[in-house]
């Protein structure tokens, strides 16, 4: 489970004060696929981003798994962070390593042995459809197959919980739809919480149980994704169900 309560971030700039992410409570339950979405600005990815304290809050707290995140020293934040996997819009790989090379890489930090990093490699490689491709550099590869080396490194320390932040933006519908499937079989194999965040409603109605509408910093509304469909309340959510109408 996360519990999220009163999550708020204050960006200091030139002396101006912005609220990006405004006393937000929330909880997500394991396993579920939680879907966040909102239009450019509403905080979406500020409020991903403190979930890993990638952003420091400026009030409230995270809880994940019992573990207050928000009050752990670095030390166990960086252990932490090993359960909090986190995949991008743009991939972030290290373009200078091969696939099994990026995917080793958190092994490496994370201080696992040669042998088993090199068996989680290929189980990992096989787990997201890449074989073959084990020794291709990330230039050598379509965004989709990037795509699957940013998700296999996201699990290689096996965690309990995948932040995606617009991971299917910058991919062609079938790609999108391809690595949305990968998403949900990982969600039903692994048993892993995720929390998906997107501007685009169809991407929500195709995998998420859960949704949440994200409008200047807040949530204005939230429920089971059919439910939303179905009687969306505020202007907003109606805006996006009309996406996919
Ligand atoms: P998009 O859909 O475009 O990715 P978003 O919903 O992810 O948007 P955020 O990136 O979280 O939105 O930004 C929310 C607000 O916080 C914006 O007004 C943005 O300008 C501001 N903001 C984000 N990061 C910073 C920062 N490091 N310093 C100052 N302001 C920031
Ligand atoms: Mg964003």
């Amino acid at each position: 489970m996360i519990s999220i309560e009163g999550l708020s971030k204050i960006f200091t700039a030139d002396k101006q004060k912005l609220t990006a992410v405004d006393n937000l409570t929330l909880d997500i339950k394991d396993g579920e696929i939680f879907g966040v979405i909102g239009y450019s600005g509403a905080g979406k990815s500020t409020f991903v981003r403190l979930l890993n304290r990638l952003e420091e809050p400026t009030g409230g707290r995270v809880v994940i798994d019992k573990q207050e995140i928000t009050s752990l020293n670095s030390r166990k934040l960086r252990l932490a962070r090993q359960e909090i996997g986190m995949i991008f819009q743009h991939f972030n790989l290290l373009w200078s390593r091969t696939v099994k090379d990026n995917i080793a890489f958190p092994l490496e930090i994370a201080g696992i042995a040669k042998a088993e990093r090199e068996q989680r490699v290929q189980e990992l490689i096989d787990l997201v459809g890449l074989s073959g491709r084990e020794n291709a550099y990330p230039s050598q590869l379509s965004g989709g197959q990037k795509q699957r080396v940013g998700i296999a490194r996201a699990l290689a320390n096996r965690p309990k919980v995948l932040l995606c932040d617009e991971a299917t933006s910058a991919l062609d519908p079938e790609t999108t739809n391809a690595i949305l499937d990968l998403l949900v079989d990982i969600n039903q194999k692994l048993g892993l919480t995720i929390i998906l965040i997107t501007h685009e409603m169809h991407v929500i109605r195709k995998i998420c149980n859960q949704v949440a509408v994200m409008e200047k910093g807040k949530i204005v509304e939230q429920g089971d994704v059919l439910d939303v469909f179905l009687r969306p309340k505020q202007p907003v959510t109606r805006k996006f169900v009309q996406q996919v109408m």
